[in-house]
């Protein structure tokens, strides 16, 4: 019989390697096998290839921006919280620092160093490392797991999936979890894109491309989720919306999306400013210009191409004065400019999707361990699982964490 191992770690991403270490750090006895020629292929891309590790929030706060699911992470993070990570990292010859207060990188600002200081520890650990490798199969007999390939059987007293979602999957992760998971009779939650840009039905913003706009405030047009509202930096596409606030918002909407077909969203392009702020704006510029036509007025709140867009949704010459626009023109136009309607229409799938929602039920899971409470001895960490943050290191730090703790193992 082949040797067997103490643990196999399926999934070379952030999560299987910190749960890998952690492992041998036990004295255990691992094998981490990965499909792509490389480990760490996502991470490599993350943060724009910088990789925003973590953040500087309190274990309270990191949780509470998961939702519901969060407090499911308190075990993980009580574990190796963000401190943890960075000492971490520090330990293995990688400096962080958050420059801006809050997103934590690499000093270098480079996903590099992340990785050969992960491989060197994983090297001086003893973890045994097979890349290319295609699980296609795995089963427990008699207290052993067999994980088959195409041409091998790796045998293990302990299993720990952490093969990821379904975004990016140029970058690895395609939902085989899923399936090993439910062979063991785990249930998995429905799966939506989550973190990329939307399309939208309306294209003539397309001409605002290049003007990004600050704290937008994006609301669903809904009355069932009328809760839901983000502020963040917005940029207009040829299809539709991108930028920080829709990558956080996709989370929300695609679920919604695939209810509904079609999600209705207002946004408001001035910083919060309701119609009556409007109006007040609006008769103070009159007042200092009496002869400024209504684009120009429009100029000191908006990049001209979006004043431009508004006054064409409203249907108004942009070189009439405000007296000289109709009544109810006027109206709709300082309505439009407080909400401006969009309505999503669909997005590009997992293609471009940053990470998934949805994954393994975390009511199958014992959180202080990762272990699964069906099957003795496997267990889960990262992505896989119903657990996905918005952006800014919160997924990172979820996949090292839970890897941490999965890899302490429990025999
Ligand atoms: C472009 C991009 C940028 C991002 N930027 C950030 C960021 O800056 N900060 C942040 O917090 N998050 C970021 N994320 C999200 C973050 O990368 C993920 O949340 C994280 O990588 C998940 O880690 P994981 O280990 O669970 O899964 P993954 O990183 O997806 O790793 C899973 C691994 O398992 C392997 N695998 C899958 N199936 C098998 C199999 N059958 N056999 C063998 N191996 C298998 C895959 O090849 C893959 O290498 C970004 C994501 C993307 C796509």
């Amino acid at each position: 019989m082949n040797k067997i191992f103490d643990v196999i770690v399926l999934g070379g991403g952030p999560a299987g390697i910190l749960a890998s270490i952690s492992a041998a750090k036990e004295n255990k006895k691992v094998l981490l096998i990965e499909k792509l020629n490389n480990i760490a292929a996502k991470l490599k891309a993350t943060g724009g290839g910088k990789c925003n590790l973590t953040n500087t929030l309190s274990t309270e706060e990191f949780m509470a921006k998961f939702g519901k699911n969060g407090r499911f992470m308190s075990e993980a993070l009580n574990n190796f919280n963000a401190d943890d990570l960075r000492k971490f990292f520090n330990s293995i010859g990688v400096e962080t620092i958050a420059r801006d207060g809050f997103r934590v990188f690499p000093i270098n600002h480079s996903s590099s160093i992340i990785l050969s200081s992960l491989n060197d520890e994983l090297k001086r650990l003893n973890v045994e490392i097979k890349t290319a490798v295609h699980i296609n199969e795995i089963n427990k007999d008699n207290e052993v797991f067999y994980l088959k390939s195409e041409n091998e059987t790796y045998n293990s007293n302990n299993v720990i999936l952490a093969t990821g979602g379904l975004g990016y999957p140029v970058l690895g992760a395609t939902g085989d979890g899923y399936t090993y998971a439910k062979n063991f009779g785990h249930k998995v939650t429905d799966t939506h894109p989550a973190m990329m840009p939307l399309f939208t039905k309306e294209k003539n913003f397309a001409a605002c491309k290049a003007d990004t706009i600050a704290k937008a405030i994006l609301k669903v047009d809904i009355p069932k989720y009328k809760k839901l509202k983000l502020t963040g930096d917005l940029i207009f596409t040829k299809e539709g919306l991108r930028g920080p606030v829709i990558l956080d918002f996709a989370r929300e909407i695609t679920p919604i999306l695939a209810k509904y077909n079609e999600v209705p969203l207002l946004i408001n392009f001035l910083k919060g400013k309701n119609e009556e702020d409007i109006y007040k704006h609006i008769k103070n510029q009159i007042s200092k210009n009496p002869e400024a036509n209504i684009l120009q007025i429009l100029e000191t709140l908006l990049a001209s191409s979006v004043a431009n867009q508004i006054l064409n949704i409203c249907d108004i010459e942009p070189n009439l004065r405000f007296k000289q626009i109709e009544g109810i023109k006027r109206e709709k136009l300082v309505k439009t400019l407080a909400w401006t309607p969009f309505t999503i229409t669909g997005h590009d799938g997992f293609r471009n999707a940053m990470i998934t929602r949805g994954g393994v039920d975390l009511k199958q899971i014992d959180p202080k361990t990762m272990q699964s409470k069906l099957i003795d001895g496997l267990y889960f960490c990262g992505e896989i699982v119903n657990i996905d943050g918005p952006c800014g290191g919160y997924n990172l730090q979820w996949s090292f964490s839970s890897g941490f703790l999965a890899g302490k193992l429990r025999k």
